[in-house]
């Protein structure tokens, strides 16, 4: 009887293999080794458990699969087939052409990121998008850190640690991967003051809750979902003069999660409260995200009365959430599109949300008749694009979909999601639909050839 353990190829025999020597390349000399090491170790265990040792192909294609599998770049582009413009698992907005400019520019080399250049000494990290945010919102002051979470945490914990904040019952939400307006609260050192009922908050019931104690009225925007019928919620003007009245300095502050800077009513879609209306409220703090309907970078954006911006600055908290240089550059680039006025040309989740619905049904024609061609069976259906990332909760645009007609959904979608270049697509009444609207100009071509594919693969 041969002994099976004798069969197995030493560790350099295993590596001198010319895929395992070309994986060198690319993985490293230390990893591929260690990885055959651990492989034959394995192999070992499952041959002492009665099982006969592998051929040395098979050893090889099993050390690249575990190469691949293990040290691969695990992050890299899809093609969002979905229909929700600021869709969270997939990066939430992508960077017009300018932001990705500008941060190439200042990320492949130095820059003056805290440099003041007139005078040679140190200058402000901050300085870079608040003139921007203040020309834009109209507010005093801006402040820019690492997302809307940071932001939020960040005020709350200067203004009212060890005081009370006063929220409507009506806006404890969860935004969403954990984050629970109660426990920011909690963890910033506030105490909750909650008034009202879920559907109805009036100016009286945070007047009755005030008192030495309070040093927030806290709004928050429900962001994912929606109360209808009988409602009503206190505006924030009403706040601000209620705040106003009172003895002890009282702040208002407002997360509008996604802020918009642009009116939403002339795409068709209801009218989502501005940063600008927030900051012309009067209220002391605005708080909203960089990527969301902004259509920028990760980052969270402060604006409100200087001497509240200028306390944050301060705070130590301020250091750990501090953004990086190519945050700054995009989200600095992001924002001269709104104030050239070109951010439904320039920036894509608005030209995502005003791109017009017979451009869309042609660019679906055209999809439908290549693949058609191409002995794909596909229809064109009318169906509806959602503006996600929490703004506008309940509200969709028209749109045109691609459906692919063949009842194996599940599978065909599986197969889109495991190619090179992903393609995450919606399964709706059981069918396969691809939405125009979120798929990018460029990204027709690799579409197409992707849904070919995997057609031929069932
Ligand atoms: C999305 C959202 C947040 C979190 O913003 P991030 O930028 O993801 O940290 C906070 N509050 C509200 C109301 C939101 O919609």
């Amino acid at each position: 009887m041969n002994n099976p353990y004798r069969q197995l190829p030493s560790i350099d025999r295993l590596i001198s293999h010319a895929e395992l020597v070309e994986a060198t390349h690319y993985f490293g000399h230390t990893s591929v080794r260690n990885a055959a090491r651990i492989l034959l170790e394995d192999t070992r265990d499952t041959i002492s458990s009665g099982k006969p040792a592998p051929d040395e192909n098979m050893l090889v294609a099993a050390l690249l699969q575990q190469l691949h599998d293990t040290l691969s770049p695990s992050l890299y582009p899809v093609i969002n087939g979905s229909g929700v413009i600021v869709h969270t698992n997939l990066g939430r907005a992508p960077l017009s052409a300018a932001a990705l400019d500008a941060m190439i520019a200042v990320a492949s080399g130095y820059s003056n990121l805290e440099y003041n250049l007139s005078s040679g000494k140190r200058g402000g990290r901050y300085t870079h998008a608040e003139r921007l945010l203040c020309e834009l919102t109209g507010a005093e002051a801006a402040l820019v850190v690492n997302n809307n979470a940071a932001a939020f945490t960040l005020l709350l914990r200067s203004v009212a640690a060890g005081k009370e904040v006063i929220v409507s019952r009506g806006e404890l939400v969860e935004i969403g991967g954990g984050f629970r307006i109660p426990d920011i609260l909690r963890q910033s050192g506030a105490e909750l003051v909650e008034v009202g009922t879920t559907n109805r908050t009036r100016v009286s019931d945070y007047e009755s809750a005030l008192s030495e104690e309070t040093a927030a009225f806290l709004k928050i925007h429900r962001s994912n979902f929606k109360i209808i019928g009988f409602t009503e919620s206190t505006p924030l003007s009403a706040l601000v003069e209620l705040a106003g009245t009172h003895a002890d300095s009282v702040a208002v502050l407002n997360d509008l999660g996604s802020g918009t800077l642009l009116d939403t009513r002339p795409f068709g879609l209801e009218y989502e409260p501005t940063v600008q209306d927030s900051v012309e409220a009067g209220t002391d703090a605005t708080t909203f995200s960089g990527d969301k309907l902004l259509g920028g970078p990760q980052a969270g954006v402060i604006v409100g009365n200087k001497a509240l911006i200028d306390d944050l600055k301060r705070q130590p908290l301020t250091r750990a959430l501090r953004v990086d240089k190519t945050t700054l550059a995009a989200l600095q680039a992001t924002l001269l599109a709104y104030l050239r006025g070109t951010a439904t040309q320039d920036i894509p989740v608005w030209q995502m949300i005003s791109a017009p619905l017979d451009a869309l049904a042609r660019r679906v024609q055209q999809w439908a008749e290549h693949l058609t061609q191409a002995g794909v069976a596909v229809e064109v259906r009318p169906g509806s694009s959602a503006v996600g990332g929490g703004s506008l909760p309940g509200q969709t645009l028209p749109t045109t979909l691609l459906a692919v007609l063949s009842d194996q959904e599940e599978q065909l979608s599986k197969h889109l999601r495991m190619l090179e270049t992903p393609v995450v697509a919606r399964i709706e009444e059981d069918t396969l639909v691809f939405d125009p609207r979120t798929v990018l100009p460029d990204q027709d071509v690799a579409l197409l050839r992707a849904i070919e594919m995997v057609w031929e693969q069932i």
